[in-house]
């Protein structure tokens, strides 16, 4: 499957044990734009796509989720994968060849697809697969990244907001040489596959998707914010 893939966006947690704050991202504004109806399209349809989109808005502003946060911080533009309930979103996990890489770690990130699966209404389950040529997720292990951060979740969509591939990276070390820890492990996946799922950053500490969360599991906000997502149609929420 090698859909026209017209955004990128980056986005970047790191290690939640030492309490970091930065956060790196972009995103690719031709997204945006082909959100746009043609010139072609008509008053009526752009009316009632502003209709659409009115709605969206105010389903979320109506929340308590952090949707509203994530799109005024990004593009305006929901992102999430179609119903993959009945046939599974496919993931290679490698064994890794990097010093620090121990099947713990392996074990801790196979848990946190597991445990987003559990959360329900979200119609997103993963199949490990063998073969990487086969997986529309790929999993990467590095020893660490350049700066002070420990995983990163890299997304592609088509122009309707519809995922289509994903790339996450961990680290198994912070780059002042520190070993991750298992459960250090596990955190930052479950932020980087909250990524993966569409979702962008919470504004509340005590989220598992705050940028520099303390949290070790997906909180009611978290696991709210996923499925209002999923019950919402991808594509920008900006007028036409
Ligand atoms: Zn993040």
């Amino acid at each position: 499957m090698r859909p026209s893939l017209v955004g990128v966006l980056v986005v970047v947690t790191l290690l939640m044990a030492f309490g970091l704050s930065r956060r790196g991202g972009q995103s690719n504004s031709e997204a945006g734009r082909s959100q746009q109806p043609s010139a072609q399209s008509g008053s009526s349809n752009v009316a009632s796509v502003r209709a659409l989109r009115r709605s969206i808005r105010r389903r979320i502003a109506e929340s308590d989720t952090y949707l509203g946060f994530a799109l005024s911080e990004g593009d305006s533009i929901l992102k999430r994968w179609r119903n993959r309930s009945t046939e599974p979103l496919t993931v290679f996990l490698p064994v890794g060849t990097v010093p620090g890489y121990s099947e713990d770690l392996r074990g801790a990130v196979r848990e946190a697809f597991t445990r987003w699966e559990r959360v329900g209404a979200i119609p997103v389950v993963f199949q490990f697969v063998r073969d990487s040529a086969q997986a529309e997720v790929l999993v990467n292990w590095i020893e660490s990244f350049p700066i002070r951060r420990t995983g990163q979740a890299d997304v592609m969509w088509d122009p309707d907001g519809w995922l289509v591939r994903g790339l996450l990276t961990i680290a198994t070390h912070v780059n002042d040489g520190r070993t991750v820890s298992r459960d250090a492990a596990y955190t930052v996946a479950l932020h980087e596959i909250g990524h993966l799922l569409g979702l962008g950053h919470s504004d509340d500490p005590d989220d598992l998707m705050y940028p520099a969360t303390s949290v070790y599991d997906l909180t009611p906000r978290d696991r709210r914010s996923a499925r209002l997502l999923y019950a919402l149609p991808p594509g920008s929420v900006r007028d036409p």
